[in-house]
């Protein structure tokens, strides 16, 4: 692809100081399809300078005029639909249909969800008595961080730049480095619209030197990250030194419980999206599968069937419905996954290799897999696999299916399968997820918060919950009496 790709540092497209480089590959062909900048420290540091400085005049303007930016931006995003559906497929894999369907107008209908509802910010107030008035001022943090991951590139960005700058705030993202082009090309739309210089920085190079350096950064207030579970307690490590506030969207182990009175035509349908949609690169996937006893042979048939029309292959192809996985030491990764639950004793219903087709051996491509007979105790059941691979086991009752799904160190979702909308209401009460669907999964929209618990994380994305992430409140007490009321007040006379 014909394109110099640059970085977006203090309103201007920059190459990195240091000259150096990092290779974006095509994960269906591995041919290299772009480099991009490899920051060093010094960049990063011009980058948060300059937020630093643009940060005030940015949350003093009118929220009217900060809305315009983001509605121009998504503007634009949706002018080059075209464009960067191809280059999100290039880039990490996601067939077209997924990402012409779903990243591309996602991602400006975050910009648009959020230039609404941050106009409507508001603070309290507090009764305090009639001789004083107290409220609450809520403002912008200052600068924030924005480390995000590949899996849905532009719009895990932009489900955080959005809130960020709509609230006052300047950021500095750092994307991933597998797939960083199209937020650089968001850079390049930013100055097309007219974002003020340092609002938005997005600054490519290493987690390990880069994404440290945002996080240990002085100035900077905030960080707010998705990916691994292990990337964000390195994270959380690093900015405890200096108190640093960090929201956290990380890994998850996800749960689909099929009862025995549930509709197995939805509960199919839902579970061949879950599990394999994107790859099962999905922190929402659902990867643990609990179905009751009475329903368990017929279920695990069923589904093999569905799973067995997936069409895997070129992702460029409107007809594909799974793509290569997204690096070659992510489908290495992957493939480990599957020797374990196979030396485990679990039992190989599909999959399990390679695609053996011309097309697929071109790039990291992997079969949907599925597994059954599995100890809920094993590694594939407990670990996140990030890959098109899951686990079945079987239950007896719904105390068991619940125990089971708690059974993690994750809890970012889970779905319940059943007509039986008392005992699904039950059981969703009693799960220690961030999200509980009932006869749904991987139902994700600007409008509702998402995010989990436990080692998941404990922030939220979406809806208007995001804008807490990025505002703080601020009491301001104003005395009208003209003297304050203390304890010494008699004792002083
Ligand atoms: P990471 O968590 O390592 O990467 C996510 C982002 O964090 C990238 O921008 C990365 O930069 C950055 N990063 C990496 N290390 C640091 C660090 N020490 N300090 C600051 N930033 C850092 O995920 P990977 O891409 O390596 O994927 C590994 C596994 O993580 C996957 O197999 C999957 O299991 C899980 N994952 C989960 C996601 C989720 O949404 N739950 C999303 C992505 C991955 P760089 O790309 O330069 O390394």
């Amino acid at each position: 692809m014909d394109h110099t790709y640059c970085m977006l540092i203090d309103g201007r497209l920059a190459q990195a100081s240091t000259g150096e480089t990092i290779e974006v590959v095509n994960p269906a062909d591995r041919q290299v399809i772009a480099s991009v900048p490899k920051a060093g420290p010094d960049d990063l540091d011009t980058a948060v300078e300059a937020a630093s400085r643009a940060q005030w005049a940015w949350a003093a303007e009118h929220p009217v005029d900060r809305c315009r930016v983001l509605f121009e931006l998504a503007h634009l995003i949706r002018d080059h639909h075209d464009e960067l559906v191809r280059l999100e497929t290039a880039q990490y894999g996601g067939p077209v249909f997924k990402t012409g369907r779903f990243d591309i107008p996602a991602a400006a209908g975050i910009l648009e969800y959020y230039a609404g509802v941050g106009r409507g910010l508001t603070g309290m107030t507090l009764p305090v008595g009639p001789s004083a008035r107290a409220m609450t001022l809520r403002e912008p943090l200052g600068v924030v961080g924005l480390i995000t991951p590949w899996n849905f590139p532009l719009v895990t960005a932009i489900a955080k730049i959005a809130p960020a700058l709509i609230t006052g705030n300047t950021c500095v993202v750092k994307p991933a480095s597998c797939a960083p082009l199209t937020v650089l090309r968001l850079g390049e739309f930013a100055v097309e619209a007219g974002v003020p210089a340092g609002v938005l920085n997005i600054v490519t190079g290493p987690g390990g030197s880069i994404g440290e350096a945002l996080v240990t950064h002085p100035k900077v207030a905030k960080i707010n990250f998705t990916g691994d579970s292990q990337t964000g307690k390195r994270i959380m490590s690093l900015a405890s030194a200096a108190v640093k506030p960090v929201a956290c969207e990380l890994g998850g182990k996800n749960a689909f419980i099929v009862l025995g009175d549930a509709d197995l035509d939805a509960a199919i349908e839902g579970a061949v999206w879950s599990s394999f949609f994107n790859s099962g690169q999905n922190c929402g996937s659902a990867s643990r599968f609990f179905v009751h006893e009475s329903v368990y042979d017929e279920f695990a048939g069923r589904f093999v069937t569905a799973a067995e029309k997936l069409t895997v292959g070129d992702p460029l192809k409107p007809e594909t419905m799974i793509g290569p996985v997204a690096y070659e030491a992510h489908r290495d990764r992957i493939e480990r996954f599957v020797e374990g639950a196979k030396r485990s004793g679990a039992r190989l219903l599909l999959g399990g290799e390679r695609p053996d087709t011309p097309e697929a051996r071109a790039g990291f491509f992997l079969s949907p897999t599925i597994f059954a007979d599995c100890d809920p105790k094993m590694e594939l059941m407990q670990e996140e696999v990030f890959g098109p691979v899951v686990g079945l086991a079987p239950f007896r009752t719904s105390d068991e299916a619940v125990a089971l799904t708690n059974d993690t160190r994750y809890g970012l979702c889970a779905s319940i399968w059943t007509h039986d909308l008392r005992l699904g209401m039950v059981m969703a009460e009693q799960i220690k997820t961030g999200t509980v669907w009932i006869n749904q999964h991987l139902a994700i929209v600007p409008e509702i918060p998402w995010g989990g618990c436990k080692e998941s994380g404990w922030s939220k994305e979406n809806s208007t919950l995001a804008l807490e992430e990025y505002t703080m409140q601020k009491h301001l007490w104003i005395d009208l009496a003209g003297k304050p009321h203390t304890l010494w007040e008699d004792m002083l006379r």
